[in-house]
C-alpha cells in the first residue's frame, strides 16, 4: 500500500499521541527491518513494520490509519521478539487500532473492526473467549449470515467450538482491566 506523506508536512503527525498511548519510543528505530523480515502478513497487508514507523518518524497522519497492517496484524510478536531495540510494535498497532476507530477511519478490507468488538464484548461478559457467541454476533453485525456455515457441523464435531459458554474465568479481574483501560482509550478522542 502506498502512503503518501506530503512533503510541506512540518507538523509531528499522529507520533506524539501514538509514543504516549503505546508507551513506546520510537526514536531508538534504525530501520534495520528485520521485524518486517519475519512479519507473517507484511506482504498481503502491504505495509510492512519497519514502513508503518518511518512513516510516524516522517510526520504521517490520519493516512496512516488506513494501512492494510493496522487490521491485518496477527499479534504474533515475531517483529518485537526480532528487534534488536526492542521496540514493541504490536503495542503500536494496538494504539493505531484504537485511534483508528475513534476517528471512524474505515478498515481497508473486512469487516476486522467489528470482529474485534465482537471479540472484546464476549471477553468482557464471558471472562474469556466465547467463540459462538462472537462468530453470531459478527455475522449479524456485518449481514453475512451464511458465510462459511457448511464448516459449522465438522467444527462441533471435531469439539473446535464449544456450544455452551467457558466457564472457571476470573470475571472479576477482567472487568477491572476493562474499567482501567477505559481510561486509555478516552485518551483517543
Ligand atoms: S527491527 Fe526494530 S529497529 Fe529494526 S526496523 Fe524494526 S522496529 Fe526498527
Ligand atoms: S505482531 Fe503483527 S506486525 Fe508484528 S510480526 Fe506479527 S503480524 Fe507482523
Amino acid at each position: 500500500m502506498t502512503i503518501v506523506i506530503s512533503k510541506k508536512r512540518r507538523t509531528a503527525g499522529i507520533r506524539p499521541q501514538v509514543e504516549e498511548m503505546s508507551g513506546v519510543k520510537l526514536d531508538t528505530c534504525y530501520q534495520c527491518r528485520k521485524c518486517s523480515a519475519g512479519c507473517p502478513v507484511a506482504g498481503p497487508a502491504g505495509s510492512a513494520p519497519s514502513e508503518i514507523i518511518r512513516r510516524l518518524h516522517l510526520g504521517a497522519g490520519d493516512e496512516l490509519l488506513q494501512s492494510g497492517l493496522v487490521w491485518m496484524c496477527l499479534s504474533c510478536e515475531t517483529c518485537y521478539g526480532r528487534c534488536p531495540m526492542q521496540i514493541n510494535f504490536p503495542a503500536v498497532i494496538d494504539t493505531l487500532r484504537s485511534l483508528s476507530i475513534a476517528k471512524g477511519i474505515k478498515a481497508p478490507k473486512g469487516d476486522m473492526p467489528l470482529f474485534n468488538r465482537m471479540f472484546l464484548q464476549n471477553v468482557k461478559i464471558f471472562g474469556r473467549s466465547y467463540d459462538l457467541s462472537m462468530i453470531m454476533g459478527y455475522k449479524l453485525g456485518s449481514g453475512k449470515i451464511m458465510d462459511d456455515a457448511e464448516k459449522f457441523p465438522a467444527m462441533l464435531g471435531k469439539g473446535k467450538m464449544a456450544i455452551l459458554p467457558p466457564s472457571g474465568a476470573d470475571k472479576k479481574t477482567v472487568r477491572r482491566i476493562f474499567e482501567n483501560t477505559a481510561g486509555v482509550k478516552s485518551k483517543t478522542k
